[in-house]
């Protein structure tokens, strides 16, 4: 059978049903003044059990896996049927806002409850599920939730440690999971077909496009670097301007170089110097030595690969200039996560019904998608939070925008759940 489309009316109540959600879970935290759930603490074992309770009523079958993600599970018109999976996190940073991770979480149930309640089956199961960990807030490590669902977790993660000192394999344990069983929660390939997540937009984009909705293309990639520009020490008052050899002089132009060029590379572009120390770092004393970071990212790999080896060209170039040297440690790298073309241009077609027009952006901050994009081809659907704030407890979204978010994401699933014959193409 065929599922009808939400009305506005349908749409409006299950997005006061989703805010008040967000409120009931926000109330799940560490401490009460302050936003708080971590992996498996006894707020993450809370919050499974009401998200739990709420995939129950929209009629799914519940269960925690190995790992402590909650899924749920809409069957499809045949039994054991591949589901199109949909999800976000709820972990959450210290002192968070109240939508991030939550609100995908919910608004993928309140699609399956409108299914539930036409008792429509589509060829596709709906899988929901929320992850326990996406911010790596315990442990240091992020995605663990999203990473042992795609199987992706290496050996050695069961041994790393929380600021106490307490193991993951210790505090798998105590939350009732067994640490040796945690590859159970890995989906065999076949069992899913796609993997859809909606979230808060967590920049300013939507909101200065005077648009509620988006559609990502990619996540963003990211380098990270340590650099340092070495010249020599002096007296500031005995060595002429033309002798100097002042490495925080050259780090300054660089620096400068850094804003313009990346400014002028593309808007998906960005970086940043964001820390920086001179030494020996005295009044009266010319810099010997300026250490400093970049970090920049972007939805590409090449145009990124591109501009990071033009500023560490130019980084050189003024260092020769100076009589300095420049030299650059790159200590983590992240590669960009396209998001699939074909389930990008049902999401736009969903955006283009109750908009009227479907912007596409980058999302500048990782995502579960990341991990589930080894393995399944992705997308994400972005809501405007006001002001582009995010990881704070001023984070905000209207049920105006929730409203217009679960019309569309519901579109989209059930017209994805009903053409199986889709061309998903990974990658
Ligand atoms: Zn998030």
């Amino acid at each position: 059978m065929t599922a009808a489309a939400l009305t506005r009316d349908q749409a409006r109540a299950a997005a006061e049903r989703v805010m008040a959600r967000c409120d009931e879970l926000a109330a799940i935290s560490e401490t009460p003044e302050a936003l708080t759930r971590v992996y498996l603490s006894p707020e993450h074992r809370r919050a499974n059990a009401l998200v739990g309770g709420w995939m129950r009523q929209a009629g799914m079958t519940v269960h925690q896996d190995g790992a402590g993600n909650i899924c749920g599970r809409y069957e499809g018109a045949t039994a054991g049927a591949r589901a199109l999976l949909l999800g976000s996190h709820l972990d959450t940073v210290r002192d968070a806002g109240r939508y991030d991770g939550p609100l995908g979480v919910l608004t993928a149930i309140e699609a399956v409850h409108h299914l539930h309640r036409q008792n429509a089956r589509l060829p596709l199961a709906i899988e929901v599920v929320g992850f326990g960990d996406e911010e790596g807030v315990r442990f240091g490590i992020t995605l663990l939730g999203s990473r042992a669902l795609a199987g992706t977790w290496p050996e050695g993660w069961l041994d790393q440690k929380d600021g106490e000192g307490f193991r993951l394999a210790d505090a798998l344990h105590e939350f009732g999971l067994d640490p040796h069983r945690v590859a159970d929660a890995a989906r065999p390939v076949d069992d899913i077909a796609a993997y859809l997540e909606l979230h808060i937009e967590q920049g300013p984009c939507l909101e200065q496009a005077d648009r509620a909705l988006g559609v990502v293309t990619a996540i963003n990639g990211a380098r990270r670097l340590n650099c340092t520009f070495t010249g020599q020490a002096g007296h500031a008052g005995t060595v002429p301007m033309g002798q100097r050899r002042d490495a925080l002089a050259g780090a300054a132009e660089w620096m400068t170089e850094i804003e313009q060029v990346t400014g002028r590379a593309g808007p998906d572009l960005v970086a940043t110097v964001g820390a920086l120390q001179c030494r020996p770092g005295a009044v009266n004393v010319i810099p010997g030595q300026a250490r400093l970071t970049l970090d920049i990212r972007g939805p590409e790999e090449e145009p990124l690969d591109a501009l990071l080896d033009d500023l560490l060209a130019r980084a050189g170039a003024i260092a020769e200039r100076r009589r300095l040297t420049f030299d650059a440690d790159e200590f983590y790298r992240i590669a960009a996560t396209a998001c699939d073309t074909g389930l990008q241009h049902h999401l736009a077609e969903a955006v283009m019904e109750v908009q009227g027009d479907a912007p596409h952006l980058p999302s500048g901050a990782g995502h579960d998608a990341i991990a589930l994009s080894d393995h399944w081809p992705v997308a994400m659907l972005f809501v405007r939070c006001k002001g582009g704030i995010s990881h704070h407890p001023a984070e905000s979204v209207t049920t105006d925008d929730v409203a217009l978010a679960i019309q569309a994401y519901t579109r989209a699933v059930t017209h994805l759940a009903t053409n199986t014959a889709l061309d998903l193409n990974h990658g």
